[in-house]
């Protein structure tokens, strides 16, 4: 499948930079262009792999290239009026290429948050082909702001894309790490995901073909159920002749029935397995399955057990699959990717501290404007101001 990646704000630049080596290193050819938009200039200069001619700086005229605090209204004020902007780049895009439109963002700030979806809204508005976001949850030790900025992030960016693919930092932090070596881990775990699931489908030259393709036609049925999406991963390492990467075993050499449990073990394990956004898996509108790995290591037998035992999992009927042969790799990897799920108890539990935040903002604006005025003015009301 073919992309044009927008990352939008520090995370979402971040993360497409990472998609662009990911795609380099696996030669997979997935990211057909890079983008980066954001109102903090130092956050694009930090950028490795995104061209500078697609690093986009908006805002200037109003927050001089030092970004919007956590302010998402700003961030969506200031994407609105620099679209223009933005579609400069945009226009470099050799649209006709592409499947479709990957907008990222962290949601929990204020550039990404709020410029996201408005550039989702644009997109839709211009082009034909589907607009996909990859929204990343704040963990919930960031506290009442980023929350709030998140669920109504949430709430606008599901509205403005075909589908959701949601990744929550707070299922992922680890005790102990720093943030941005915990980011960098992160940023890897999500670029492993979603670049699998991306690049299956995409066969180069000289590369082995897979018995059951997954079109890129296949993602984007998976995913036009709309609303909300995530995704699951499994993997094993697997014995390859001589201890060497990648030996050829004859079909003989190789169990069939143990080649077919490994994948149908790895498709559960994915699924039920730590979720990019955790959630109920019986409530999945569609699914689909990818298993990737060495050629010898996949076989249609193993998926379809997969796609049924996933089938019956998520109690849906539209349980769609392929295998992906891998060169240069000792594993075998399943993606399942679970799309239009709607028993989310994260995105509750969000919303509810939110909502809680909101309140607790409105009561300490009114009460320190209430304590402002009784401060500036005088206790008998008798100083008049100049003017
Ligand atoms: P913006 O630049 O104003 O859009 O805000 P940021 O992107 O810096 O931050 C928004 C949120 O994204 C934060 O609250 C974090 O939850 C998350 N975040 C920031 N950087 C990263 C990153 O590199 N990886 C991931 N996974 N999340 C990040």
């Amino acid at each position: 499948m073919k992309l044009a990646m927008i990352g939008f704000g520090q995370a979402g630049g971040k993360i497409v930079d990472k998609f662009v080596e990911y795609d380099r290193g696996t030669g997979s050819d997935v990211v057909r262009s890079a983008i980066a938009v954001n109102t903090a200039k130092a956050d694009l200069a930090g950028l490795d792999h995104v061209p500078e001619r697609n690093r986009v700086l908006i805002g200037q005229a109003r927050v001089k290239g030092h970004g919007v605090g956590a302010d998402n209204e700003l961030g969506a004020d200031i994407a609105e009026e620099d679209m223009d902007e933005i579609q400069g780049a945009i226009d470099q895009v050799p649209v006709h290429e592409i499947d479709a439109f990957l907008v990222v963002a962290g949601m929990g700030g204020g550039t990404g948050s709020g410029g996201a979806p408005v550039l989702a809204s644009h997109l839709k508005r211009i082009y034909t082909e589907p607009v996909y976001g990859l929204g990343v949850l704040p963990a919930e030790d960031e506290g009442g702001i980023y929350t709030l900025n998140a669920a109504r992030s949430f709430k606008t960016f599901v509205d403005e894309v075909d589908n959701l693919l949601v990744f929550d930092n707070d299922a992922w932090r680890e005790t102990g790490e720093s943030v941005r070596g915990g980011y960098d881990r992160i940023n890897d775990e999500i670029v492993r995901r979603f670049g699998m699931l991306f690049s299956a489908g995409e066969v180069r030259a000289g590369q082995n073909v897979a018995e059951s393709v997954v079109d890129s036609s296949e993602i984007i049925n998976t995913l036009s159920c709309g609303g909300v999406s995530t995704i699951g991963y499994a993997t094993e390492q697997v014995e390859t002749a001589s201890g060497g990467l990648l030996g050829r075993f004859s079909d003989e050499q190789l169990d069939a029935t143990e080649t077919t449990n490994r994948i149908t073990s790895l498709v559960r394990k994915a699924a039920l397995g730590r979720l990019t956004l955790p959630c109920e898996v019986r409530s999945t509108d569609r699914s689909l399955v990818v298993v990737g790995g060495p050629q010898d290591y996949l076989n249609r037998k193993g998926i379809e057990r997969g796609r049924k035992w996933l089938e019956n999992e998520t109690a849906s009927m539209e349980v769609r699959g392929g295998d992906y042969p891998m060169q240069g790799t000792d594993h075998v990897a399943a993606v399942t990717l679970l799309s239009g799920v709607t028993d989310v108890p994260r995105i509750k539990d969000l919303q509810g501290v939110a909502v809680e935040t909101q309140d607790n903002l409105e009561d300490i604006r009114e009460e320190s404007e209430e304590n402002l005025e009784s401060l500036v003015r005088d206790d008998g009301d008798e100083l008049e101001a100049l003017f």
